[in-house]
């Protein structure tokens, strides 16, 4: 049963793939494999990997244990960990797309230390969303010319029903409540006063008269229709079209909720640090996952030494780390008793934080960045 489901999981297919492919890359190297015969299979696995991963993010939206195992890869992207920074920095503010002259979003990060404005393309930030890192609000729907397949140079267009002259006059139509009038606004129009053409009175209200709709007429064919024709118009390569060919694209604006929040600050560095750790000769998982008799923990990861195991969670905040993600490590290590945990936070803990911490034996290491940290887990792990 397990193995039927793993052949369906796109995840295992896109990783069972890409080892397809590093298997390839090294008999090509090897001289074992012609170069045309090479650029073909390779083209073909490539195209089957993209298709892998796409799947896998869509399905990632209904299935959350597909998702997480997604999130956890993602944190050690550099772009995603950009998009995180944004929201810890700015206490989780919405980001929301801006619109240059060309009408395509951009979202633009706020991002400290950072001279230059950096922005992030869409794509990335609809992945994020897919695997629950980020959630998405509708912000803005735009028309893309189904022609060029660009939004620059597009207007809606209100045309003649006769001869699609877009030249006609959009006149309102007005009834005057007390008398029963219904005519143009033009013929009540005097001046800046609207006064009735068959009583005479001023209309001084809004409570006065209503709207009833409006009359067009055509000053190319002179035509009078009630509704004229709506179209688009691509002025960049001349196209006309209409809604159903139309190409709309919607675009979202873009939050972080507390959960995702937190679950980032306990991975992001985690790649740094493992990094930092394996050149010190430990065996290092990341995501550290160790069973536990009721079920599995997951630490941020998993460094060992002579068989004995060192867990690992780091938290990151914009000022200091406070208790929570401290009381969940040691949940985490009463399920799966590892040999010691060690709790990274970047940059400090809070006071109340560390005597949580000191009391229940989980040994602390800050600093300012995950290689300040590598410092002082080290310094542990030599003493264990
Ligand atoms: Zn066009
Ligand atoms: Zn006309
Ligand atoms: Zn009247």
């Amino acid at each position: 049963m397990a193995s039927a489901e793993s052949a369906t999981d796109p995840l295992t297919e896109h990783d069972n793939l890409i080892s397809e492919l590093a298997n390839l890359e090294k008999q090509f190297a090897d001289r074992k494999l012609a170069q045309d015969e090479f650029l073909v299979l390779s083209r073909q696995l490539k195209e089957r990997i993209n298709r892998a991963e796409q799947q896998a993010y869509a399905q990632a939206r209904k299935d959350e244990s597909l998702a997480r195992k997604l999130r956890l890869r993602n944190y050690n992207d550099p772009e995603v960990q950009q998009v995180i920074a944004h929201f810890i920095g700015t206490s989780g503010r919405t980001l929301e797309p801006e619109f240059a002259a060309d009408r395509l979003p951009r979202y633009p990060l706020s991002l400290e230390g950072e001279e230059e404005m950096v922005s992030v393309e869409r794509p990335i930030l609809q992945r994020m969303a897919d695997i629950g890192i980020l959630n998405e609000t509708l912000y803005e729907r735009i028309l893309y010319c189904p022609n060029c397949n660009a939004p620059s140079y597009v207007f809606l267009r209100f045309k003649c029903t006769q001869c699609g002259s877009i030249d006609i006059s959009i006149n309102r139509m007005i009834e005057h409540l007390q008398c029963g009038t219904i005519h143009q606004e033009s013929a009540f129009r005097v001046g800046k006063n609207l006064i009735c053409p068959t009583c005479k009175k001023l209309l001084q209200g809004r409570e006065e008269y209503r709207l009833i709709g409006v009359v067009c007429s055509c000053n190319a064919c002179r035509a009078h229709f009630e509704d004229p024709a709506e179209g688009f118009h691509c002025r960049k390569c001349k196209n006309d079209f209409d809604l159903p060919t139309a190409t709309v694209v919607d675009v979202y604006s873009y939050g972080m909720t507390k959960n995702a929040l937190n679950e980032a600050r306990r991975f992001l560095g985690v790649s740094a640090l493992s990094q930092i750790l394996r050149e010190r000769g430990l065996e290092v998982r990341s995501p550290g996952v160790m069973a536990g008799p009721t079920k599995e923990v997951v630490f941020s990861l998993l460094a060992m030494k002579n068989g004995r195991l060192i867990a690992i969670d780091l938290s990151q905040s914009d000022t200091e780390v406070d208790v929570e993600p401290v009381l969940e490590l040691y949940v985490k290590m009463l399920e799966a008793n590892p040999t010691v945990a060690i709790f990274g936070a970047l940059p400090r803990l809070s006071r109340r934080a560390r005597d949580v911490a000191l009391l229940h034996k989980i040994l602390v290491a800050e600093g300012q960045s995950p290689n300040e940290i590598g410092g002082k887990v080290l310094e542990i792990v030599e003493t264990i």
